[in-house]
């Protein structure tokens, strides 16, 4: 299976050619829709060949072109139930614990634009629910969903069976300081439990959805 890291405005795509067609994970925020749709054309995606959009969580800059795409490319969308009323209400608080106090006073103070939700045309009900544990190979992606909540509740990761982890924000690799937990943690201590998860699996490389891919190795160093 072959990667490609689909990048803008900071904010990380991952389409993987697999035998039978394409899987993208994550979609970018939508006013980068043409550079997305660009990139994906560029690496052979046309109606038909994307077997399957799949969500690391709900929050607006990963899903913003996912209903889109999915009618472009005749595609459906898989993430966690627990996301979903993020993206079917456009509210990023949604299913997060303490309606994350610091992210709810970036919105009060404008920090964070009420605008950049999810719109009402982007807003969408999701095809397929993933749970732990579930197996995407009849997709044609030999991966296991690894439920890693904490940075939302309904945060998942995409676990091949060669080692690469596709995360999502649970961690991030940061231009100074490397990779690092999410600078966003929604329940600090079911986001630790996820951290303990990861360090019991067997993961090589790890794509995050902000900053580049990065080996399990160098996060272990940073949090032995
Ligand atoms: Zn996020």
């Amino acid at each position: 299976m072959n990667t490609y890291t689909i990048t803008f405005r900071g904010v990380n795509c991952y389409l993987i050619k697999t035998e039978t067609g394409y899987i993208l994970v994550d979609t970018g925020f939508s006013n980068q829709r043409c550079n997305v749709e660009n990139a994906l054309e560029g690496a052979g995606v046309q109606p038909g060949n994307l077997t399957l959009i799949l969500l690391t969580h709900g929050d607006f800059d990963h899903t913003g072109n996912a209903k889109y795409l999915r009618e472009k490319y005749q595609s459906k969308i898989a993430m966690h139930r627990d996301d979903s009323g993020m993206v079917e209400h456009g509210n990023l608080f949604y299913s997060r614990k303490r309606g994350n106090r610091v992210l709810r006073k970036l919105v009060k103070l404008m920090l964070i634009p009420l605008r950049m939700n999810l719109k009402k045309i982007d807003q969408f009900t999701p095809d397929i629910y993933l749970e732990e544990g579930d197996d995407l190979s009849e997709y044609g992606f030999s991966a296991k969903v690894v439920h890693t909540s904490g940075h939302s509740k309904g945060s998942i990761g995409f676990l091949t069976t060669e080692g690469d982890l596709y995360i999502g924000d649970l961690l991030e690799n940061n231009k100074k300081r490397g990779p690092i937990k999410s600078s966003r943690i929604d329940d600090s201590i079911v986001f630790d439990a996820s951290i303990d998860k990861l360090m019991k699996c067997s993961v090589n490389t790890i794509y995050p959805g902000h900053g580049i891919p990065f080996q399990m190795e160098e996060f272990k160093k940073n949090y032995p």
